[in-house]
This record gives C-alpha cells, sequence and structure tokens, in this order.
C-alpha cells in the first residue's frame, strides 16, 4: 500500500473515531451529493387530444420525522413504562422497547443484566462498551474480566452476582454519556433495583454513583465508604461506590484502595 495513502486513510479513520463511528456498516460508500436518478416519465399518450401540460413530477414522500420530545416527556414516559413492569422480564421487555433513548439507534445489541436476578449483591456500572454491544451482555469486555477478578477475590464467581448498567445501549466511541440520556433511563435503572432487591447495592464508577446516589461527589469522595441509596420509592438501601475497573485497568495503582473496599463489601455479606 502506498504509504501516503495510507497516513491519510489512518488520518480520516482516527477522525470518523473522534466523531463517534466506530462500526462499518457497509462495504462500499454512499455518495449522498450525487444526482438522484430522474423521475420516470409517463408513457406518451396515443389519444388524438390536444396535450395536457405534464403534471410537475411527484416527490418522493418523505420518510417520517422521528417524533421530537421533550426530554421531560421522555422521563415521565420512562417513570410510567418502569412503574408498570411487575418483573424483571417485564421491566426488560418495556426498557428494550422503549424509544426516549437515542442511543438505541446506533447501539448494535440491547444490554439489560447478566447473573442471578435476586442475589446479594447487585453491581450497575455505566454503559455498554465495545465487546457489550457485541454480545449483548453487560461487563463481558476487558474491564468486566477485572470486575470478574475482583468478585472471585472476594468469593463471590460472576453468576453469583446480578450485574447491570445505567444505559442499555452503548454511547457511540464510548463517549461519555449525556445527562438527558442518563435522565431518560434512570427510572428503568431504578425500577430494576427494586425489583432485584439486593442486599448490598454496588455503584461502578463515577457514573453509577453520581445517577444513583444523586450527587455531585466524585467517585474519590464517594468510594470507601458505606452510602444509603434512596429510591423514588420504598426504603433505603445499603449501598457501595467502587472504582471502576476500567481506571483501575489505567491506573493499576488505585486497585490497592479498591481491594479495602472489597473486603469490607464482603465483611457486610458475612454479617447478613
Ligand atoms: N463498563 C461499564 O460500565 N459497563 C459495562 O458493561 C462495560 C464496561
Amino acid at each position: 500500500m502506498n504509504e501516503e495513502f495510507s497516513g491519510a486513510q489512518a488520518a480520516l479513520l482516527e477522525w470518523y473515531v473522534a466523531a463517534g463511528a466506530d462500526e462499518a456498516i457497509g462495504d462500499a460508500p454512499v455518495d449522498r451529493f450525487a444526482p438522484r436518478p430522474a423521475p420516470r416519465k409517463p408513457p406518451a399518450s396515443t389519444s388524438s387530444a390536444p396535450r395536457q401540460p405534464a403534471p410537475p413530477p411527484r416527490q418522493p414522500p418523505a420518510a417520517p420525522a422521528p417524533a421530537l420530545r421533550s426530554r421531560e416527556a421522555n422521563v415521565q414516559t420512562a417513570r410510567e413504562t418502569a412503574a408498570a413492569a411487575a418483573t424483571l422480564a417485564e421491566l426488560r421487555a418495556a426498557l428494550e422497547a422503549f424509544d426516549g433513548c437515542p442511543l438505541k439507534a446506533t447501539a448494535t445489541n440491547f444490554v439489560f443484566a447478566d447473573g442471578k436476578p435476586g442475589a446479594p449483591l447487585m453491581l450497575v456500572g455505566e454503559a455498554p462498551g465495545a465487546e457489550e454491544d457485541r454480545q449483548g451482555l453487560p461487563f463481558v469486555g476487558p474491564a468486566g474480566r477485572l470486575l470478574d477478578k475482583m468478585l472471585e477475590a472476594i468469593g463471590i464467581a460472576r453468576k453469583e452476582a446480578y450485574i447491570s448498567n445505567i444505559l442499555p445501549w452503548r454511547p457511540p466511541g464510548n463517549r461519555n454519556p449525556t445527562d438527558s440520556e442518563i435522565a431518560a433511563c434512570l427510572p428503568f435503572v431504578e425500577r430494576h433495583i427494586a425489583l432485584a432487591a439486593p442486599q448490598i447495592l454496588i455503584l461502578v464508577g463515577g457514573i453509577s454513583a453520581k445517577s444513583l446516589l444523586r450527587s455531585k461527589e466524585g467517585i474519590m469522595r464517594l468510594r470507601g465508604r458505606w452510602l444509603k441509596y434512596r429510591p423514588p420509592e420504598g426504603e433505603p438501601m445499603t449501598a457501595r461506590a467502587l472504582l471502576h475497573p476500567a481506571y483501575l485497568l489505567r491506573q493499576p495503582a488505585q486497585k490497592r484502595v479498591t481491594w479495602r473496599d472489597l473486603l469490607e463489601i464482603r465483611e457486610r455479606l458475612d454479617a447478613n
């Protein structure tokens, strides 16, 4: 391959990734500026009647524009839909059908949960990454493998915990979810936690901790102590914030404090 050409290609790819495009969805490029084929002419008339001027060509019907809904309207729909779900299966179906989060349009798969519903420990992360989006399961990429090891270190097999995320759809290019995306999905997460009813809720990473605790404090201040998750309805629940395993992969020195958090979680489970 020509060096200059491959450099330009790499730069273009980098630009696409920075813009959030991270999946190839077709083999051939689509030239959206190419002129459209002219509309077909009606067959020439054979009658002897005087010719009428041809009607203007008909425009193809426009694709229906997606309904624009306010953030408040999306949150309201999410609240009502989530509240109507009486079981985890119903909640899963309701969230999968929910159209109030635009990430649904770009994700490959819907990612609901993994592990054992009703387990004493429920972990809520941020959002699916590339591998999770491919497999439709939470925490199955590199961060997930570290999370599995963290759980195993305190004697909990992955299948004995219940694992989900704030968002069930991957943000393109793993960008941070927006406040509106989180707000639209939060009623489902809150219902998810209520239905799973764990003894201890583990908030994995800053986005999960801040969203569910409705806190402005960062993860460094939230971790390292016992917290109360206060659901919109029902009793407060024991919660603990953990540094995100993706962060620990980048900052292995922080594993030491996380180990202390994990040991305290183990002690609390044993005491229950
Ligand atoms: N990070 C998360 O927060 N959740 C996943 O499922 C994967 C990576």
